[in-house]
């Protein structure tokens, strides 16, 4: 009898799980539940779309539904949520406009994702409050840029310092967490002409990255007249009074911090993710000390037969061997992928991630790997060490340069690399550099082997030494 593969979440990690089972099984009886009516989609993309790069949501589309079931032989089913998984029969339940299914699996694989979290400020209801972790999301910004541009739903029209891109300037918003979504969306709405306010509860924007990486970043923002706040929680949200018969509160219009109240028509909120979880917990599926799904090497869970991959699962680190939850693109793919090819008989480990993340903000690119924090270090055994350079990223006589600012971080008894965090112009290829040090994470390579890494040289793109050697042999 042929096999069933019911995947839940039709995004990065549930239709690359659905599309390999499937190419290298064409008998498995592959199903796809996803709620929405998107699925294979870039949510990465959508400051850009928000921001008006990209013209439509469908450009973030990389396999249509249609396609899928078409061409892939892939029975997805959108508009359906999952509500109840019965290991026991093998059976998930779910539920659309036209009712409710039971579908039998022999392989179930749980790609549910992640949801912006929602602090709990006072007044995070309100109109105006808008958070980026879905389409919707990105289309409902996109709608507000609009009809802000066209000057309706200004309630302080003011020609704030941020109008560098426009003439008509629009009004102030606020953009509570610097992490990355944050800073993509202060690029996205400061190049629609609003000035913005960003406020961030620690010391410095980029927490995961280096402190000199954080630094540069937030002098760039404030070159681009970016208003940044740090060490500035926010603690209210306030508008004016709710008429009693209105469901939700008024619309936002100041945002309270710890020292500043600053009035704002709009505010995004920014701070970071939580896996979705529930499904998983009602049948009895462990979550790891990070709170995602916990899973094996091959990404099945403490249940025969379940995986979890993407935003909803943790992930091995590639240096401490540790659970880590780490909700990136890359990793959602590569182990729904691992996942659809165990599923079609060729047992596949998932693959453990780095924790390699990037961000452009403005024209400043930033990159980080492995682990920077010395306690978690320490935590993992090792007795880090850490040192920043500054190094020219093209030929001194090359027309075009920059600095690229690499921070490196070793163990100071074996010289194990452990990570490294590098920022520089954008262009300047700070990111692309990573990838050399992601390379020394993954061979467990010392700053001695790291230093005599034949990268490649000419004018254009480095200098004889890149910084990345010459960052190794800092620490060397
Ligand atoms: P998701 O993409 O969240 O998909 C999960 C799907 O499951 C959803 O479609 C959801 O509707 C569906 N679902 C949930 N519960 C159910 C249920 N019960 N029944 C049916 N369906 C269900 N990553 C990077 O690496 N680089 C970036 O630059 C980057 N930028 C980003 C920018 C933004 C604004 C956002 C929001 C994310 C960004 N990410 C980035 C993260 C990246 O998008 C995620 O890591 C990736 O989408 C995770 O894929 P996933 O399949 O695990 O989950």
């Amino acid at each position: 009898m042929t096999d069933i593969f019911v995947v839940v979440g039709g995004d990065a990690a549930g239709m690359s799980a659905a599309s390999k089972a499937k190419r290298d099984d064409p008998d498995l009886e592959v199903v796809v539940f996803e709620k929405g009516e998107w699925v294979s989609y870039g949510a990465c993309g959508l400051p850009y779309y928000v921001k008006g790069e990209i013209q439509s949501l469908e450009a973030l589309v990389s396999v249509t539904p249609e396609e899928f079931r078409e061409e892939r032989d892939i029975d997805l089913r959108t508009g359906h949520e999952v509500v109840a998984i019965d290991p026991d029969e093998r059976t998930v339940t779910a539920e659309s406009e036209s009712g409710s299914v039971v579908q039998s699996y022999d392989h179930l694989l749980l790609a549910t994702g992640a949801e912006a979290v929602v602090p709990p400020i006072d007044g995070i209801d309100r109109e105006g409050v808008y958070t980026l972790g879905s389409m919707s999301d990105g289309k409902e910004l996109r709608e507000y840029v609009a009809r802000a541009r066209e000057g309706e739903s200004l309630q302080q029209p003011d020609r704030g310092p941020a109008c560098r891109y426009l003439e008509d300037c629009t009004g102030p918003v606020g953009i509570v967490g610097g992490g990355y979504i944050g800073l993509e969306m202060a690029e996205a709405l400061a190049a629609n002409g609003f000035e913005v306010h960003l406020f961030q509860r620690g010391d410095r924007v980029l927490t995961g990255f280096s402190e000199a990486t954080s630094e540069a970043v937030a002098d760039h923002l404030r070159e681009q007249d970016v208003v940044v706040y740090l060490e500035s929680e926010v603690v209210a949200l306030e508008g004016g009074e709710a008429d009693e018969d209105e469901e939700k509160d008024s619309a936002v219009e100041t945002v309270v911090a710890a020292d500043e109240r600053v009035d704002v028509e709009m505010v995004l909120v920014g701070t970071g993710v939580r896996p979705r979880t529930d499904l998983a917990e009602a049948a009895g599926i462990d979550l790891g000390p990070t709170g995602a799904v916990a899973t094996d090497a091959y990404r099945e869970t403490n249940v025969p037969d379940v995986y979890a991959a993407g935003d909803c699962a943790e992930a091995t680190h590639t240096v401490t061997g540790d659970p880590v939850y780490v909700p990136l693109a890359l990793t959602a793919n590569r182990h729904g992928r691992a996942i659809g090819q165990t599923v079609a008989g060729q047992l596949t480990e998932g693959g453990a991630v780095a924790g390699t993340a990037a961000v452009k903000a403005f024209e400043v690119e930033a990159a980080r790997t492995g682990i920077l924090d010395h306690d978690d270090a320490r935590e993992a055994g090792f007795e880090p060490v850490t040192e920043t350079i500054d190094a020219k990223s093209r030929a001194g006589y090359y027309p075009k340069g920059g600095t690229v600012t690499v921070t490196l971080t070793a163990d100071r008894d074996s010289g194990r690399v452990l990570g490294a965090s590098l920022v520089s112009e954008y262009g300047e290829g700070a990111v692309h550099r990573s990838h050399a040090i992601v390379g020394a994470l993954e061979a467990e390579a010392t700053v001695f082997e790291l230093e005599n890494y034949d990268l490649a040289y000419a004018p254009p793109f480095n200098t004889t030494w890149d910084p990345v050697l010459v960052a190794a042999k800092v620490l060397a």
